[in-house]
């Protein structure tokens, strides 16, 4: 009989050595998201859908191509009519208005199913869902997809700007340093002589302020 730690241990075993799929990752170029940025722009809020292809694919992860197509296609604000027409994309990609992060039921039985991929896209959030078609014998099991939008710029190599910034920093302090020391250092007996000066003519004007209240109070009377 088998004990239960012994049957814990087999069952690791065996999961480690497959790739569970929960999602598919799928990268989209960012030439696709500025493509439908642009449509947006050149819209008044309407839907409207782009096809393009998978570029290339492992068992957990699909590349779009660059190369689009936008469709014939009549279109709301709520609804898009495909017009009839031949072409040989597998990927779609339509808009929803935002915050409509889920396929409709017209979606999915329409859209997701003629399509091996099918990604929603809203001009606030981007590419927000997604299904891929995952082909098993004369049935397709459909799959959820997370989007990333490749920019291009993991990789940057920095290596050859040299940051100066400490040094750029102690030229300020001296600069200034070096300003206040000709302009703007008063001596010590120099501001004792100015601020006395002021008290003297603050104290000035206020006596002959009195002396004028005074003079007009008794002219009133
Ligand atoms: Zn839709």
């Amino acid at each position: 009989m088998k004990t239960l730690s012994e049957f814990t241990e087999t069952t690791k075993s065996w999961v480690s050595d497959l790739i569970v799929i929960e999602k598919m990752k799928v990268i989209v170029p960012l030439k696709l998201l500025l493509v439908c940025n642009s449509i947006v722009a050149k819209l008044n809020g309407e839907e409207f859908s782009i096809v393009t292809n998978i570029a290339k694919r492992s068992s957990d992860t699909i590349t779009l191509s660059e190369d689009f197509y936008i469709p014939k296609q009549s279109v709301t604000s709520g609804s898009i009519d495909y017009l009839p027409e031949d072409y040989t994309y597998s990927v779609v990609i339509h808009r929803h208005p935002n915050g409509l992060n889920s396929f409709s039921a017209t979606d999915q039985s329409y859209i997701n199913q003629n399509f091996e991929l099918s990604l929603l896209y809203t001009a606030e959030e981007y590419f927000v869902n997604g299904l891929f078609n995952l082909k098993h014998e004369d049935a397709i099991i459909p799959i959820p997809v997370k989007a990333v939008i490749d920019y291009g710029i993991e990789d940057i190599d920095i290596s050859n700007i040299e940051s100066v910034y400490n040094g750029a920093e102690e030229n300020t302090s001296n600069r200034l340093t070096k300003l206040y020391k000709d302009d703007y250092i008063f001596e010590y007996d120099d501001l004792y002589t100015e601020i006395n000066e002021l008290l003297f003519r603050v104290e000035t004007l206020e006596a002959e302020l009195h002396d004028f209240k005074t003079a007009e109070h008794l002219d009133k009377n």
